[in-house]
């Protein structure tokens, strides 16, 4: 088990090599909770929007540069509590810090090669999330017979995503009820 001190150097040691919680590919949405400040946190620059009377902001968020969160002292609620399980298992000592590390690069890797194959699909990166970007390209038709190479694109960008997926509810998001 690691000391306090040793958890938040830990922490921020994996978070700056990862940002996947902020920058689109796990969440689309984060929303406001009882406490939080929309308009405090909209004045911060963050992606503030209001629907059917609930707060929530869009990713990928405003505020993280260079993996880095810009309003760390006054982020909301939602990113106070999230931890996901690499850090969980760090924190209480059940992994150590190389393995977790791994476990972000190999899936950072899956994130850039998604990337990758949706610009191959012709859709430049545009601030939307990973997910909005994927059902953006799938949607799009295409004729198969007169476009294979495309097929064959739009076929490994669906077989990566899913991969991304798994990986992601296996390794990083927390158990359902967890806050
Ligand atoms: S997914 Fe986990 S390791 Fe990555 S930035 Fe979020 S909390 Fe940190
Ligand atoms: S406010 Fe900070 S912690 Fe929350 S999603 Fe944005 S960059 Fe991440």
């Amino acid at each position: 088990m690691m000391s306090p001190e040793e958890n938040i150097a830990a922490a921020s040691r994996l978070c700056t090599t990862c940002g996947m919680c902020c920058d689109g590919t796990m969440f689309q949405i984060v929303r406001m909770q009882p406490g939080d400040s929309p308009a405090e946190l909209g004045k911060l620059g963050l992606k503030v929007r209001c629907r059917e009377g609930e707060f929530f902001m869009e990713q990928p968020c405003s505020a993280l540069k260079g993996m880095k969160c810009t309003v760390y002292e006054k982020r909301p609620t939602r990113c106070r509590l999230f931890h996901c399980q690499q850090l969980i298992r760090v924190e209480s000592g059940d992994a150590p810090e190389a393995e977790a590390m791994a476990m972000i690069v190999e899936t950072r890797e899956l994130v850039e090669q998604v990337r990758s194959l949706i610009e191959q699909c012709g859709l430049r990166e545009d601030g939307q999330s990973l997910q909005e970007r994927f059902e953006r390209v799938m949607s799009t038709p295409i004729n198969a017979t007169l476009e294979p190479e495309m097929a064959a694109v739009r076929e490994n960008l669906e077989v990566t995503m899913r991969k991304l997926k798994l990986q992601l509810n296996r390794e990083f998001r927390p158990p359902p009820g967890t806050p």
